[in-house]
């Protein structure tokens, strides 16, 4: 793999308004290095402990999302220093990120996470529950939390056209957000979606920041 050329290329072919993640799960801080050096700032991690080693030992002007599935009793470890959680997907745990801001004082950026994979193994809010949601809670009692915008994740198969509609549900769900409860927060502008095998058909949808992974850094061993 040609750490340094993959980010040209992919930069090169992105949309000015379309924002990169690499997604560095499991690879060494050598490679995210590489990637470093080639300009990229925004690397994304699934896994607290791995996020938090990483962030330790890396250049400080590293921008790190967390994209994977945040336990409660984890999330004092990224709140310090986390720019972007990706996965929240439920009033529990945006009460208990809230909770952990308010401790060091810190407004911490959050995207919702949407279910539109039509596999039930994808994490995720649906429409009616962020609707009841929001009917309960008032965006404003969530002090520490900055609410940016929504993630998904299609579903994974060569079907284009369901995979295309599924980034159209999520487009939707972001605009019919904005309308009713964001209208006049400008922080709500993201829409995570976009992997190494369906960016470009995100991007066609209304993506505004996409995450890859092994287009960039190559397979994954796990
Ligand atoms: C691993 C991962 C990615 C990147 O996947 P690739 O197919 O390697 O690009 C993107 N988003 C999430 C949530 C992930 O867990």
């Amino acid at each position: 793999m040609n750490i340094t050329n993959n980010i040209k290329n992919i930069k090169e072919s992105l949309p000015q308004n379309v924002t990169l993640v690499a997604v560095s799960k499991t690879k060494p801080n050598s490679d995210i290095l590489e990637a470093y050096e080639a300009g990229q700032r925004i690397f994304g991690e699934n896994k607290v402990q791995d996020l938090s080693k990483k962030y330790e030992e890396l250049p400080k002007d590293i921008e790190w999302h967390f994209i994977g599935h945040l336990q409660s009793n984890k999330i004092k470890y990224i709140a310090p220093f986390v720019s972007l959680i990706h996965g929240v997907d439920s009033k529990k745990l945006l009460v208990a990120i809230n909770k952990e801001g308010k401790k060091i004082n810190r407004k911490i950026n959050c995207l919702l996470q949407f279910h539109i994979a039509e596999e039930s193994t994808k994490f995720g809010f649906t429409f009616e529950e962020i609707s009841q949601m929001f009917q309960e809670t008032s965006i404003a009692d969530l002090e520490y939390i900055e609410i940016c915008g929504v993630m998904g994740m299609a579903t994974n198969t060569d079907n284009v056209n369901l995979v295309a509609k599924e980034f159209k549900n999520l487009k939707t769900v972001f605009t019919t957000l904005k309308q009713d409860y964001f209208a006049n927060h400008h922080s709500f502008h993201i829409i995570s979606m976009g992997m190494s095998g369906d960016y470009k058909i995100a991007i066609e949808q209304g993506s505004t920041m996409v995450r890859v992974g092994s287009s960039i850094f190559g397979a994954r061993n796990y």
